[in-house]
């Protein structure tokens, strides 16, 4: 083989970044580039037996595949070598040129801002990029497996990389996999001693399933891991560090796990179960093309990390579940319809709610953490799953003006007398809907209303919901009656008996001046201090979610319902002055969108008006 001259290629323009970023180390914690490389080594291996099933002549040689470390003082050099799936030219090309995770251009620039690089870069995994945090030079040798070629790739990171085939030596050293050599930087000559080399193995890649060699420069080579599938073994067996351990390397993460949920499940179907909750949130859990990270196994050896084991709003959920009696060469279209995997599905979503709960109730704190991370995500659930929507809507902890981590079950044992309905107010954030005038009758009965500010809730409390056969009512959608739940200071009903402004004429007035802007006028149960405010109508979508929607032009937008408290001064000013009824009418309508965090449609025109009737009184008074 005589090689060719070796081709420069430039790094996709995130790569140079990244790499920019790693050089200069944002990243105090370089130790993570080995467990990196070890992770690819180990997905290498496991495509490889993958594959190997249904072309069993990939691994003729009878081998099982390995991952050795090898030190080479002399040259400074420290080599990862797997005898796996391995990458031909356009792979090498594609796969360490390029970054194809979504969501990576606004991770960057949120990295160069952030102070605590460390955290996010755990968050994201830079993985093969890591290895440039100590190499100075990288040389990649690899082999796809049946492939007569050999290429290397090799680049000292800046703005791009070189890829030429490989030399007959290459193709004599490497004969299946891949060979990734670093050229050490002067301050990481520590990974070149066995002592530290062991250290991080064990510290982060103990539970890899393939046997991970020393290759001392002298004497024999050996096993530095103890390879086993973690969750096959006995639960007595193990401890916390374990299942830390194993949860940071399955699931690539820096994080503890907030839950560990292990079990073997026995009957019509066997399985192993080994999940996890992290506690911290990844920094792409939004993205709409994250899939979940639950790896399916079978009989230990890994399937696909892509096979929806849980639905959508458990895709934070980490781990791994084996199974005993699918069909190792199950393929991808199988994967969609198989029936004993939907039994699993169904079976391990039921496992992971009932854990949740029950961590809720025992270990408030370690659930707090779960909720404060992924509770927007779980709620996704409510809406999606209709028939776990229940115990979704009991794990569900929430923000009330009674205080903050609430759930329905605390919610339903506090009701006011006679309140059959659990009430709720949707909003941007909860200091803003705290001063919303639609809580003022709520509060003056010391009604517990949810404060809902997670984008999710707009679309999950559409959905007709009760809990405990309570049904779930927005303080800004159609009618209210409070009327028989007592007020906490009787008093302050006197003023119902106070001559108010006269509701017909009134609201004729206000009507005729707002025209179609408004669907309705009239006299409001919600409001005690305040003149106005904003409710949709009885059969239209709530106020919060026709905003959401109008933002992304979908649906036609409703008008909404403006209700007037008649007591108010403001209010009663109406009917007695011709003149500026109108303007105030305006008024009235331009507040209760300001309270709901919305700009009047021309901001411009309510200013002068404000202003005119400011000096009116001024002059007047
Ligand atoms: P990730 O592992 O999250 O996909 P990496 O940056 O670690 O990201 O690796 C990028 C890709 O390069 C991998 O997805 C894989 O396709 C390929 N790759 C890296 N190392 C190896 C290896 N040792 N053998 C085969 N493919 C590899
Ligand atoms: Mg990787």
């Amino acid at each position: 083989m005589t090689a060719a001259s070796p081709e420069s290629q430039p790094f996709q323009a995130e790569v140079a970044e990244l790499l920019n970023l790693m050089v200069h180390s944002v990243y105090s914690e370089t130790d993570i580039f080995l467990r990196e490389l070890i992770s690819n080594a180990s997905d290498a291996c496991d495509k490889l037996r993958y594959e190997a099933i249904s072309a069993p002549g990939l691994i003729a040689d009878g081998a099982p595949p390995d991952i050795r470390i090898v030190p080479n003082k002399a040259a400074n050099t420290l080599a990862v070598v797997d005898s796996g799936i391995g990458m031909d030219r356009q792979e090498l090309i594609d796969n360490l040129g390029t970054i194809a995770r979504s969501g990576t251009k606004s991770f960057l620039s949120r990295l160069t801002e952030a102070r605590d690089g460390a955290n996010l870069i755990g968050q994201f995994g830079v993985g093969f990029y890591a290895a440039f945090m100590v190499a100075e030079r990288i040389v990649v040798t690899s082999r796809r497996a049946g492939s007569a070629e050999v290429f290397v790739w090799s680049s000292s990171g800046g703005s791009g990389f070189e890829i030429a085939a490989g030399s007959t030596a290459d193709a004599a050293r490497v004969a299946r996999g891949t060979e990734i050599v670093l050229h050490l930087k002067k301050d990481a000559a520590k990974y070149l001693e066995s002592h530290e080399i062991e250290r991080i193995v064990r510290a982060w890649s103990d539970n890899i399933q393939f046997p991970i060699l020393l290759v001392p420069e002298e004497g024999e080579p050996r096993q530095i891991n103890s390879a086993s599938a973690l969750w096959q073994r006995p639960k007595s067996e193990l401890a916390g560090e374990d299942y830390k351990e194993a949860y940071r390397q399955i699931a690539g993460a820096f994080d503890e796990p907030a839950m560990t949920l292990h079990y073997r499940a026995e009957g019509r179907q066997s399985y192993a179960v080994l999940l996890f909750a992290p506690s911290q949130k990844p920094f792409d859990l939004f993205d709409q093309a994250r899939k979940g990270k639950v790896k399916l196994y079978v009989r230990r050896v890994f399937i696909a990390d892509d096979a929806e084991l849980l639905p959508a709003y458990l895709r934070f959920i980490r781990g791994v579940i084996d199974s005993e009696d699918l069909p190792l060469n199950i393929s991808r279209e199988m994967l969609q319809n198989n029936p004993q995997l939907a039994q699993i599905r169904k079976a391990v979503t039921g496992r992971v709610i009932a854990e949740l709960e029950s961590l809720g109730d025992k270990e408030p704190e370690a659930f707090a953490k779960i909720w404060d991370a992924f509770g927007p995500v779980i709620k996704e659930g409510i809406w999606e799953d209709f028939e776990r929507r229940e115990k979704l809507l009991a794990l569900s902890r929430f923000t009330t003006t009674a205080g903050e981590k609430r759930s329905l079950k605390q919610y339903v044992e506090d009701l006011k007398p006679n309140q059959t309905e659990i009430y709720y107010l949707t909003g941007d954030s909860v200091e803003r809907l705290k001063s919303n005038p639609k809580l003022e009758s709520a509060a003056a009965r010391g009604i517990e209303v949810l404060l809902l500010t997670d984008p999710v809730d707009a679309f999950w409390t559409s959905a007709p919901l009760d809990f405990g056969g309570k049904p779930l009512k927005s303080l800004s959608q159609g009618d209210i009656d409070f009327a028989l739940i007592p007020l906490l200071d009787e008093k302050a009903d006197v003023a119902k008996d106070e001559a108010g402004a006269d509701a017909a004429t009134t609201i004729a007035l206000i009507k005729d001046a707002l025209g179609d802007r408004v669907s309705d006028v009239r006299a409001s149960q919600r409001l005690t201090s305040s003149a106005s405010c904003l409710v949709a109508g009885g059969g239209a979508h709530d106020r919060m979610l026709e905003r959401l929607l109008a933002m992304q032009n979908k649906g036609p937008t409703t008008r909404p319902v403006l209700e007037i408290n008649l007591r108010h001064p403001l209010v009663a000013a109406i009917a007695g002055s011709k003149e500026t009824a109108a303007d105030l009418s305006l008024l009235l309508l331009e507040q209760a969108q300001i309270l709901d965090g919305e700009l009047p449609e021309d901001p411009a025109a309510f200013a002068s008006r404000l202003n005119a009737l400011v000096l009116r009184g001024v002059a007047g008074g």
